[in-house]
């Protein structure tokens, strides 16, 4: 039997939904039908320079359940998602010759690695295949902010008056649907948590995020947190909280792999705006979002510098690798409570609230003054929401090499204090029998 023909293919990587994808919308342009590809790049689960894998068990879970989703939400669009073990830039090729694909459409990255991968992939492909990618991982689009990278702004403050005076929050688009007929015939099943080199895990009863993966968990949490709870409303007062679900969002892990666009939050805060009422909380989730944003420009702006020590100020601070310091910091057994209870947290779960991230971060870097890009592997290797630019960039802010000059210390009993002031949260961490 004859193989389909199919013109165009969708790569899919940081940008797994179906709805508000700007890549999938240009794909879906002048064709009949639609092919979409996710590779499992061994690579991503290799380990370290620092000893550690750079997907642990957790994010490789909701991954995956976050490719079922695709997959499903997918082939109700009459697009098939083949899911492959392997190197993009060597699958993708394969795939292109085996459909006669004619052009590969991605989300672009800019991060070294993405890069040549991006690099290798054309080497790869015949001649005829031509490569369209556009950014689509942005509140405010890179065309849209009268900015060129290099003006960024050092200072958020400056950026975030910059873009909400100067620039507009694009409306979210939507592809057609395709007729069933046009998928095609490919029984690979999508690879297992085992395939991938772990056991399976239940969610610890304990975790803040007790969610799954994909496109349609994010928007029923979204609708949960925003319409049915209203929790939306409070979320100012509530952001600095450390225990359960609702303290704040929890958009992070899928704003990370891109299970829902930062547009679509920010226009369901508009119409629950129009809707229910507008107050500093409904406002404070679109400021953070402009913080994830700025993270993104400032590694568009600082390349590769934001991997180094010395980060984009260039200041040169003592920096130690004390092995059993580290290893007392990652496992909870360091002299601040406050601190263990936080890295237990995401050593059990792959997640920590915003507040612990600064407290555990700045214990490591400015207090015990270890080398802040180990603390940040680890971080890459265990969060579910990891995501290279809000991850970096805020090691460096906290290691003081990065958007903020000022050499701060944490008083991590100050802290617990005033956000764990019944240790409530400690206890939960420190005294909890079920590992
Ligand atoms: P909410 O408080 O509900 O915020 C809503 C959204 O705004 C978040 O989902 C996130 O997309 C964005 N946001 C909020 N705070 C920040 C911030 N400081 N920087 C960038 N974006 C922000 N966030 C990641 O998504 N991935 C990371 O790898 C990551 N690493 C971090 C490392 C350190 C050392 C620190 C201090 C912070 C890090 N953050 C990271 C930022 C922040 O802690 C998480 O985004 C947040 O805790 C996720 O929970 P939430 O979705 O409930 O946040």
């Amino acid at each position: 039997m004859q193989t389909q023909q199919v013109k165009h293919l969708v790569w899919f990587r940081n940008d797994l939904r179906v709805n508000d994808n700007a890549v999938l919308a240009n794909a879906a342009k002048n064709t009949e039908s639609l092919l979409a590809i996710y590779c499992l790049d061994p690579r991503h689960f290799e380990t370290d320079k620092f000893g550690f894998k750079k997907t642990e068990k957790f994010r490789a879970k909701f991954l995956l359940e976050t490719l079922e989703n695709l997959q499903e939400n997918l082939k109700m669009h009459g697009i098939s998602l083949l899911v492959i073990q392997g190197k993009p830039e060597n699958i993708i090729p394969e795939i292109c010759n085996t459909y006669g694909v004619e052009t590969v459409f991605f989300q672009k990255e800019w991060t070294q690695e993405e890069r040549n991968v991006e690099t290798q992939l054309s080497k790869n492909l015949n001649a005829s295949t031509k490569l369209q990618s556009v950014f689509d991982q942005f509140l405010y689009h890179p065309h849209d902010i009268g900015l060129t990278f290099k003006e960024i702004p050092q200072v958020f403050t400056v950026f975030r008056k910059h873009v909400e005076k100067q620039s507009q929050v694009r409306r979210t688009v939507e592809i057609p649907i395709f007729s069933k007929e046009n998928l095609v015939n490919d029984n690979r099943a999508i690879p297992t948590l085992r395939d991938l080199g772990f056991e399976e895990f239940e969610t610890h009863p304990n975790s803040a995020f007790p969610f799954k993966g994909g496109e349609t968990e994010a928007l029923n949490r979204l609708n949960n947190y925003f319409f049915e709870t209203k929790k939306l409303g409070v979320y100012k007062k509530t952001r600095n909280g450390l225990i359960g679900t609702d303290y704040s969002s929890k958009f992070s892990a899928w704003l990370a792999n891109g299970s829902i666009s930062a547009r679509t939050i920010y226009w369901a805060i508009k119409t629950f705006e129009k809707e229910q009422f507008k107050n500093d909380s409904t406002y404070w989730l679109i400021f953070e979002l402009i913080w994830r944003d700025y993270f993104k420009y400032v590694s568009l702006k600082h390349g590769d510098d934001i991997f180094k020590i010395d980060g984009i100020l260039n200041t040169d601070y003592d920096w130690y690798h004390h092995e059993k310091d580290i290893n007392k910091w990652i496992n909870g057994t360091t002299a601040e409570p406050f601190v263990n209870a936080n890295m237990l947290e995401l050593k059990h779960t792959g997640f920590m609230s915003n507040r612990g991230r600064q407290n555990v971060a700045s214990y490591f870097a400015k207090t015990l003054k270890l080398d802040w890009r180990i603390g940040a592997a680890y971080f890459e290797s265990l969060l579910l929401d990891y995501d290279v630019h809000s991850n970096y960039g805020n090691w460096m802010y906290v290691a003081g090499v990065g958007n903020d000059p000022r050499d701060r210390v944490f008083n991590i009993q100050l802290q617990a204090s005033n956000y764990d002031p019944n240790g409530k949260y400690q206890r939960l961490w420190l005294q909890n029998t079920l590992f």
